[in-house]
Parts: structure tokens; C-alpha cells; sequence
């Protein structure tokens, strides 16, 4: 085992990596931050990267890259058609994957979409652990309906179960007996994002996959998050202790039909692919690669990010890198529960997430609890996180509000790029912000876009207790931004 064991008995992720380029944060006075929100209309997407400090909002191609992989860009092949640099990732992944094929696409959702072109039909059913945004936006967009066989543990926020992701197996087995020929595949997606980054057992793996074969029914993995699945697999799954990360790879491979991925997070770089087995269905995938994300051998990938990938692939392999996120998440989700911070747990991957509904249960849902903290986390530390709630649904065709199973603010953990220093210090704002936590009020939309509405919706607090929690931090924190 590759762990490392402070002798004092601390438990500090240690950074297995040294930081060689570096780029300068601006932290801005609390004052100034209470003007930026304002001006960016209470909406974290519409803030100005430069007023940030610690850019917590996403994994999504913005973790740090590896001095190989820098090197690797230099030498790219430019060519529309039959690029080497295309080549040299289509080895990569049969060689990780084990699977013939390479489809590649711009990013995640490229995949999604020409998967759920080729496969979805109006009155179609797509069983899947849980659904993400752009996933589930594609299938019902082709007339297809998303349903969810996440096991209950699974949205319990404060948890021991080491695999919240699992999929519920005998329900599976139930919807594909009653909707024959309704289904056209399963979904089964690694490091379920949208609970908080957790991972699925081995055995529901295999479980789900031999249901799925005797029913001849396809299984598609959104591999988007496995670096973090496979992580955990190794850590605490007793059938997979022994193995490698790549014994553990080639294992859930086996069990899949088709595998795509966001490379945008699965291999450090930006970009994605569909990796596929011989079947009938990869010549009409093909097709639709070539009309909607370019030529076989690039797919509206740059070929320097194509080289990029395949590198960040390789090191994917190897413990000691991708051990890093979940390490660095583990400490700061113990470190704020040691805190009485509510927070979800076990910790996952992809980032920490606070849990709105106990840090700030006065806010009804209406009011967008996990928004309204998302907001309080900025003033409080400029630290940008994103709102997984209520303000990410949208509302039904009668116009009510869709309410959330879970109200969360993810603090996303970019892969190798903060320090331990400053996930303290996100630790103590963090925990600042739940000390006043009954300062912070709701928010109502000023102006509300009918289509995804948390990019670009404007919002506006209910009463001025921005403007006390920014007082309140002022005389608290005097000598400090
Ligand atoms: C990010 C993500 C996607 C979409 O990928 P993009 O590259 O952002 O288009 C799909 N599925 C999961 C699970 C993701 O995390």
C-alpha cells in the first residue's frame, strides 16, 4: 500500500507532487467582495475569475497538469484527418480500456449527445444510479424518460456507507422485465457527481452488468469521475484491495458495454470520448461524430489537448496521483465534521460539499438555502463554490418549483492545485460562516431564464443581511481581508 503515515499520528494529506508553475490570487477585502456579488446579480457564474480566491466551483478542466503532460503538448501532429496525436490516444485507451474503439468528442456531453441520438426514442426509459445535468438533459430531449434506481442510503447526507453510488439491482431487474424493448441501455455513472462525488461497490458493478447482459440490454458507464471511483474502489472495497489501479480499470471495463468520459476531469486535460467494444452500433456512432463533433481522428478536440489525455490517462493509473483529490477532500470534509459543520459524508470525491439543509435550516427551500450559502461563502472568504439545489432544477410545466432531494454547496477540489494552507483557510471561513450562520437569509430571482436558469438567472437577497454578515466579519476578522 502507498499510504503515508505521519509519525506524530496526524492525518495530513501530503502532496506527492512539487508546484513548479504558479499563478497569482487576488484576495480582495470584504467590502469589495460585498460589491462584486452585487454586481454579479448573487450569481457565482457571473463573477469575474480575478475577484476570486479560492475557485472552488468545479473539477471541470481546471485541474493541474503534469510537467509530461506540458511536454507531450509541444509535440502534437496538426492534421484534420489521420493525426499520430490521435493515434497515440486511440493506443492509450485500448490499452487502459481494453476496448477497440475510440469515438472522440469535444467533451462529456458531445458523447451524450450522439449517444442518446443514436440510442433514445420518444417513450424510451433510461435506468440509471442517478442522473447528472447534461446527462439527463440529452435523454429527454430525444423523448426518453431518466429513472433513478440509486439505493435510498444514497441520499442520506450523513452516512457510513462506503458506496452510496450502488445502483438498486433487483429494481433493475424488475423495470427491464416490465418494459421490454423499452430501454434501449442502462446507465450506470462512476463517482456519482450530483450526491456528492460517490462511488459504486464492485459487486453492484457486476451485479448490474450481468442483469443488464441477460436482459441484452447495453451498459454505459459515464466514466467522467472514475479516477475518483477507482480510488475508492482500491481503498475500500475487499475485492479490489489487492488489485492494481489498472488491474481495477481493465475489471470494470470488462463489466461495460460503452464508456464514455469527460476529459475535461478523467485525464487532467480537456476533451472526451466514447470507447467501445465491436458492435453493430459503432458505425452509426461514427456518423454521428463526424456530423456533430468533427473528424474521426480529432472529434473538436485540439490535437495538444488529444496528446494531453493521453498522458494524463497513464499517470491515471498510478495511485499516488489520483489519490490526491479524495485525500485532500477526506481532510477537509473531517476537519469542518470535527468543526460541527454539516457537511455530507463519507466524504466523496470531486469535492466537499456542505449540506444546506442543516447549515442553514431557517431558509425554506423556496428561497434557495444552498444559493444563499454559496453567496455567504463568497463574502466570507471569496471562495466561489457551486449551488446543487433548488436554483439547479427547473420548474415544472405548471411553473411551480421542482424541490430538490438534497440542498447542497459543493466546494469543488480542483485536482493538485490548492495547498494545504489554503484549504485551511477555507476550513476556518467555512466555519466563521456557521458560527453566524442564522445572519445569512434567502434569495428570489430578479430575473429567471426558462432553460438551465443557474447560469445566468439574477437574483436579489430578501433583506439586507448581506450587508450585516459583511459588518459582522469586518469587526470579527478587523485585521484581516
Ligand atoms: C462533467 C460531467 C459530464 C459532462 O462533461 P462535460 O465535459 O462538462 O461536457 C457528464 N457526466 C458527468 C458525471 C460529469 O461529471
Amino acid at each position: 500500500m502507498e499510504t503515508i503515515s505521519f509519525f506524530d499520528g496526524r492525518k495530513i494529506p501530503l502532496e506527492r507532487h512539487k508546484v513548479r508553475i504558479v499563478q497569482k490570487l487576488n484576495l480582495l477585502p470584504v467590502e469589495e467582495r460585498l460589491v462584486r456579488i452585487k454586481e454579479a446579480s448573487n450569481n457565482l457564474y457571473l463573477l469575474r475569475n480575478k475577484d476570486i480566491f479560492l475557485d472552488m466551483l468545479s473539477d471541470s478542466g481546471v485541474n493541474a497538469m503534469s510537467d509530461r503532460q506540458q511536454a507531450a503538448m509541444m509535440q502534437a501532429d496538426d492534421a484534420y484527418a489521420g493525426s499520430e496525436s490521435f493515434f497515440r490516444l486511440e493506443r492509450t485507451v485500448r490499452d487502459i480500456f481494453g476496448m477497440d474503439h475510440f469515438l472522440p468528442a469535444h467533451q462529456g456531453r458531445g458523447c451524450e449527445k450522439v449517444i442518446a441520438d443514436l440510442l433514445v426514442k420518444p417513450g424510451d426509459i433510461v435506468p440509471m444510479n442517478y442522473h447528472f445535468t447534461t446527462s439527463k438533459a440529452h435523454i429527454v430531449r430525444c423523448g426518453g424518460e431518466v429513472v433513478e434506481l440509486l439505493l435510498p442510503e444514497g441520499l442520506v447526507c450523513q452516512s457510513n456507507n462506503p458506496f452510496k453510488g450502488d445502483l438498486d439491482t433487483k429494481a433493475l431487474a424488475k423495470l427491464l422485465e416490465k418494459y421490454k424493448g423499452r430501454v434501449p441501455f442502462v446507465r450506470v455513472e462512476a463517482g456519482t457527481n450530483l450526491i456528492g462525488g460517490q462511488p459504486f461497490s464492485f459487486d453492484n458493478l457486476k451485479e448490474t452488468s450481468a442483469i443488464c447482459r441477460k436482459h441484452d440490454v447495453p451498459l454505459v458507464m459515464d466514466a467522467s469521475l472514475l479516477q475518483d471511483n477507482l480510488y475508492f474502489l482500491k481503498m475500500r472495497d475487499e475485492e479490489c484491495k489487492d488489485l492494481s489501479i489498472r488491474e481495477i480499470m481493465r475489471a470494470v471495463c470488462d463489466q461495460c458495454d460503452i464508456i464514455y468520459f469527460s476529459a475535461r476531469k478523467l485525464g487532467f486535460a480537456r476533451g472526451g470520448g466514447i470507447c467501445m467494444r465491436e458492435s453493430e452500433l459503432v458505425d452509426p456512432l461514427k456518423e454521428l461524430i463526424v456530423l456533430n463533433e468533427g473528424f474521426l481522428t480529432y472529434g473538436g478536440m485540439s490535437v495538444r489537448e488529444i496528446e494531453a489525455i493521453a498522458v494524463g490517462l497513464e499517470e491515471t493509473m498510478d495511485l499516488s496521483v489520483i489519490s490526491q483529490g479524495p485525500e485532500f477532500i477526506a481532510y477537509m470534509v473531517a476537519e469542518l465534521e470535527k468543526r460541527g459543520v454539516p457537511v455530507v459524508t463519507p466524504a466523496g470525491g470531486l469535492g466537499c460539499h456542505l449540506d444546506a439543509s442543516r447549515f442553514v435550516p431557517h431558509i425554506p427551500q423556496e428561497q434557495y438555502p444552498a444559493a444563499a450559502l454559496a453567496v455567504a461563502t463568497y463574502i466570507a472568504g471569496g471562495i466561489r463554490g457551486m449551488e446543487r439545489g433548488t436554483l439547479s432544477e427547473s420548474r415544472d410545466a405548471d411553473g411551480n418549483e421542482t424541490l430538490a432531494e438534497m440542498e447542497l454547496l459543493r466546494l469543488a477540489m480542483p485536482r493538485r492545485v490548492f495547498t494545504m494552507s489554503q484549504i485551511d483557510y477555507a476550513i476556518d471561513r467555512v466555519t466563521w460562516l456557521y458560527e453566524n450562520r442564522d445572519l445569512i437569509g434567502g434569495l428570489c430571482f430578479e430575473h429567471e431564464p426558462k432553460i438551465l436558469r443557474f447560469f445566468l438567472g439574477k437574483l436579489a437577497p430578501l433583506s439586507d443581511w448581506q450587508e450585516k454578515l459583511t459588518e459582522k466579519f469586518s469587526r470579527d476578522l478587523s485585521n484581516s481581508l
